[in-house]
């Protein structure tokens, strides 16, 4: 007997994920072997409490990237450069990272039959992106020294043996993750007017203002945003006008001092009359517990940069603006700062009883 799919299959699988749903804006033919994991499609969530922060009448929302297949917005890249790079009859694909990039190129590498190397610098990853890369079968290499450090080295790898480099210097990320940008348009109408966003290696912000722009020249949205890029005080490159040679942030995925993708990012906050600012540790912390607490989301306290850059230019905030935040990962990413930073407390040693556990409740 041959087994068919019931005809609402296709639809109960709903999203085929963002090469399928976008090919048309991609570098993608009709033989480029697509390897997904159905990434893409995030929600696009109302977050009033900040709003409200805000003030003046504005509409602000996150762009939830943390919900990708591995927990953050490199998805978007890896699902094209790793689907390129099968395409030109790669075996194995390297990349450097501060956690999420290894977490995601681990994922799709193996999903697309090829081997994957992840250069990490030694003690320096949150422990669920760590998990992620050994699970899914990578092999890691600590290295000692930092980001900037590794990337150098892969690079050199790359262009020496027979390994694919999909850091965001492989153009296929960019082209990937400009789909953030479409989207947002597609779900808002319109593009917002102001883009928030984290910046590491700057390449998420530099693909975003791509996305804006592509969608802007065939008049899906008439307006862009404002590129609002936001780095973390002690990791601030492009804040500073200058390489940072120790960078050092609790928000590990944008402990970056020399970004790849420097150029383009001035660029694009240029070209959008938007602004680059740092945010200090204590502000993205604050952010990261607001996000949590008051509105219900679980960021990695890279991701709520963008919400602590938002709150702390709030005073250049136009009047009923929209405006975006994009989240770049999930809380879950590192469970350690959000147990060693978290206001609240448990109780612990409770009797087992009704009594003991009614009276710490308050009844
Ligand atoms: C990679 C990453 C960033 C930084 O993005 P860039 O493209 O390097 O600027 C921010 N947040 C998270 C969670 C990331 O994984």
């Amino acid at each position: 007997m041959t087994l068919t799919l019931p005809p609402y299959q296709s639809k109960l699988q709903g999203w085929p994920g963002l090469i399928e749903a976008y090919k048309s804006y991609l570098p993608v033919t009709e033989k480029t072997p697509v390897v997904t994991l159905q990434e893409g499609n995030t929600p696009l969530i109302p977050v009033p409490a900040i709003a409200h922060q805000v003030g003046r009448q504005v509409e602000v929302f996150v762009k939830y990237d943390g919900l990708n297949p591995t927990g953050s917005f490199k998805d978007r890249g890896m699902t094209l450069a790793i689907s390129k790079a099968k395409e030109a009859g790669a075996k194995a694909v390297i990349c450097a990272s501060t956690g999420n990039t290894s977490a995601s190129a681990a994922a799709y590498a193996r999903r697309g039959g090829m081997r994957a190397f992840v250069l990490i610098p030694d003690g320096n990853i949150a422990l669920g992106k760590l998990a992620q890369a050994l699970l899914y079968g990578a092999q890691v290499l600590a290295i000692k020294g930092n980001f900037d450090q590794a990337l150098e080295i892969v690079r050199e790898v790359a262009n020496k043996y027979p390994v694919t480099l999909v850091n965001s210097v492989n153009p296929y990320r960019l082209e990937g993750q400009k789909t953030g940008a479409f989207e947002i348009v597609d779900t808002l109408g319109e593009a917002p007017d102001w883009l928030c966003i984290p910046v590491g290696n700057a390449g998420n912000i530099t693909a975003y203002w791509m996305g804006f722009c592509q969608y802007h020249k065939i008049g899906k949205c008439d307006r862009l945003p404002k590129m609002m890029g936001f780095q973390a005080a002690g990791a601030a490159p492009i804040v500073q006008g200058n390489p940072i040679a120790q960078p050092e942030t609790v928000a590990s995925a944008i402990r970056i001092g020399n970004p790849a993708s420097w150029e383009k990012a001035i660029a694009a906050q240029q070209a959008s009359q938007g602004s680059f600012t740092a945010v200090t540790d204590e502000e993205i912390l604050e952010a990261y517990r607001l996000l949590a607490s008051n509105e219900g989301i679980f960021c990695e306290p890279a991701s709520a940069a963008s919400v602590a850059g938002l709150l702390k230019v709030k005073d250049q905030v136009p009047t009923g603006s929209k405006i975006v935040c994009v989240l770049t990962g999930h809380g879950l990413k590192d469970p350690d700062v959000a147990i060693k930073h978290s206001n609240n407390q448990f109780k612990q040693g409770l009797e087992p009883s009704i009594e003991a556990v009614a009276e710490v409740m308050g009844f």
